[in-house]
């Protein structure tokens, strides 16, 4: 039967929303992925479930079309996946993990990494620049006990992008594992997982493929995947457990899955198709970041990483160097106006964030910047 046999959705009754999302995620979406919402859904039953499958698939073909990869789906936001796939690649015994922190989610990884008891050693090349890959080949080298490396690959933190195709390289010339957390960034900027010989990936419902919040998945490599039976340090986070049951019974999660969030996904999944694919939204996002960042300049705001290191998903500027600029009253400025930006995560910069990935056209960012330079109070 097909599952969608009886959906009939109306986008006209979904409700504009208040203002736009400039901001790491939670995203705005389209009134097309939060139609679809309306329904309720049986957890067992194949309706449901013939949508999860196509999900996993259609993630893979996003991923790669190289190599046998496969895809496991798994409740929460994009940090309980990041704890799921670490808890469940590492071995029990004999594993040691490098981590490459230049933000709050490289760090991130290291503090699941200590929770869960995985010795860990970590690399701080700081907010503003990426990764020492010198020193990431040296260490290698001389620490033959590590067996896998992370890396954020965009720091959402203050926008880098960090170059894992050089990392990669490094990390399987010396036939290490690889994981990446690309939560921000997959869906939004192309590459190929296979060609970068990625054995873990990490990314969430609610950021590029611009759904709405609930889940996150992992994009692993089929052979190291079935080494990882029995590794987790939890239960309702082992996502070997969850892989396996997803793939006998076509579809079914362990415990209940969020449903609502599951269907919206796979319009926004259409969407993206409809839009061109993930080339096709990463020339949009480079366009909305284009416009963002040469009318903020003009506005006489700074970027605060370096041009050849920025991506397009979200920026961080300086915050004004004025007596009277206070960010709350900035926020609440743009906010009647339609428009909610981020504050800054940086630990020594006093800066903002604005996003420019989700349902976001280069005509939101230039009413973004009409508003901006209406609400400059100081
Ligand atoms: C959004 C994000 C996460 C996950 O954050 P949640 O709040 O748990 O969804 C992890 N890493 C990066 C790089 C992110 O951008």
């Amino acid at each position: 039967m097909d599952g969608n046999s009886s959906d009939n959705f109306d986008v006209n009754l979904v409700p504009d929303n208040p203002y736009l999302l400039l901001t790491p995620g939670p995203l705005s979406t389209s009134k097309g992925v939060r139609a679809v919402m309306f329904r309720d859904w049986c957890t067992w039953d194949d309706d449901y479930n013939s949508i999860v499958q196509e999900i996993r698939k259609e993630l893979v073909e996003i991923a790669t079309n190289r190599g046998e990869y496969t895809c496991v789906l798994m409740q929460g936001s994009g940090t309980f996946s990041v704890e799921s796939a670490i808890g469940t690649m590492m071995p029990k015994e004999g594993g040691k993990l490098l981590v490459l922190v230049n933000g709050a989610y490289g760090a991130r990884i290291v503090e699941i990494a200590k929770y869960l008891n995985i010795p860990c050693i970590v690399h701080n090349s700081g907010e503003l620049d990426p990764p020492d890959l010198e020193r990431l080949e040296d260490t290698l080298k001389n620490d033959t006990n590590i067996t896998h490396v992370a890396v954020v690959h965009c720091e959402t933190t203050t926008g880098i992008l960090n170059p894992i195709e050089d990392i990669g390289r490094i990390v399987k010339g010396y036939e290490k594992k690889f994981f990446v957390d690309a939560m921000s960034s997959f869906g939004g900027i192309p590459f190929d997982v296979g060609t970068l010989s990625i054995d873990f990936l990490v990314s969430s419902a609610n950021k590029c493929i611009q759904g709405v919040p609930g889940f996150g998945f992992i994009i692993a490599k089929v052979e190291e995947f079935q080494k990882c039976a029995g590794n987790a340090r939890s239960l309702s986070l082992d996502a070997y457990a969850q892989w396996e049951e997803m793939e006998r019974n076509r579809g079914k999660w362990r415990f209940t899955s969020p449903t609502h969030t599951v269907r919206a996904f796979k319009q926004a999944l259409k969407e993206l198709r409809d839009e061109g694919g993930v080339n096709a939204r990463y020339n949009r996002y480079k366009e909305n970041h284009k416009i963002l960042v040469e009318g903020m300049e003009s506005l006489g705001f700074k970027t605060v990483i370096k041009k050849e290191w920025q991506s397009p998903i979200i920026t961080s500027f300086y915050s004004p160097n004025a007596e009277k600029y206070d960010f709350k009253k900035f926020y609440a400025l743009l906010k009647s106006k339609g428009f909610v930006i981020y504050p800054g995560k940086l630990t020594a910069i006093d800066a903002f964030r604005i996003g420019n990935i989700g349902h976001i056209f280069p005509e939101d960012i230039k009413r973004l910047l009409k508003a901006i330079e209406e609400s400059i109070f100081w």
